[in-house]
């Protein structure tokens, strides 16, 4: 195993009585690809959102790079990371969500150069001239002038990529990134995703796609009721899935 990128340990989280998260174990390491698969309401946003601080964990811990989440060590001592801080943090990390949440007052280009501008107070021609490579690399050089609304979904979502990558982030989180596209749109969108996969990208990817995660995935991990049932390969859990609540969840997908 590589050095681990991010390493969770005994994660709890709970929302008022319903614990989410019950002492979940996981590894990513760099340049994985790790799929996070399991039924609707197992937890899998949630961990996503713990590692990109929009949630907190109550018990356990996370770690990014070797960094506790939320947290900064003096010392021997933590210190609660306060707003700014989180911010800076959080910009490390891509997102790309279900719901393309692009600014609809922006063209493409404006969307993908908006934060390394702003937030990250970066040469803005340098910027520019990165957004244009990355909105090419996604395959959308001749869409730099579009709005949202001008854009179908699978265009919507590439250019949500390109805005994540355009940070320079040292891993990639994707929520069922493809879930709210018509089906003609996934495979684009897929292409994007398998190409980064290919460059040496650490992903998190929370799919309903297995044929993705077969082909993709270093390793695939099974959730179900807020714990990791069962994880391995992609030939290990597609082909032989050891624990009962992992048949019965990829026969229901049939
Ligand atoms: P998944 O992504 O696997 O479908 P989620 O992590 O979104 O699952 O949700 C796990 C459980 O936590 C669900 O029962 C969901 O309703 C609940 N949940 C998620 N976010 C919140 C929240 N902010 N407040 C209360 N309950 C939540
Ligand atoms: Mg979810």
């Amino acid at each position: 195993m590589t050095k681990p990128t991010v390493l969770g340990q005994r994660i709890s989280k709970s929302f008022g009585h319903l614990q989410v998260l019950r002492s979940v174990d996981f590894h990513v390491g760099q340049g994985e690809v790790v799929c996070l698969v399991g039924p609707s309401g197992s937890g899998k946003s949630t961990l996503l959102r713990c590692i990109n601080h929009l949630e907190k964990i109550d018990g356990g811990a996370l770690y990014v790079d070797g960094e506790l989440v939320g947290y900064r060590r003096v010392g021997n001592k933590l210190y609660e990371l306060g707003e700014a801080e989180v911010a800076v943090k959080r910009a490390e990390i891509g997102m790309v969500f279900q719901r393309f949440n692009l600014f609809t007052h922006m063209t493409a280009l404006q969307n993908v150069i908006e934060a390394p501008i702003c937030v990250q107070r970066r040469n803005r021609q340098e910027v520019v001239d990165e957004a244009k490579a990355l909105l090419k690399r996604v395959g959308l050089e001749d869409k730099l002038a579009s709005y949202p609304h001008q854009l179908s979904g699978g265009q919507q979502q590439r250019v949500a990529i390109a805005r994540a990558l355009a940070m320079k982030p040292k891993l990639m989180l994707f929520d069922e990134p493809t879930s709210a596209l018509d089906p003609e749109l996934v495979g684009e969108v897929l292409a994007v995703m398998r190409g980064l996969a290919a460059d040496g990208m650490t992903m998190i990817v929370v799919t309903h796609e297995m044929r993705f995660a077969q082909e993709v995935a270093d390793r695939v991990l099974f959730m179900d009721g807020g714990v990791i049932v069962e994880q391995g390969s992609p030939g290990q859990i597609f082909g032989a899935p050891q624990q009962e609540r992992t048949r019965a969840f990829l026969s229901r997908l049939g």
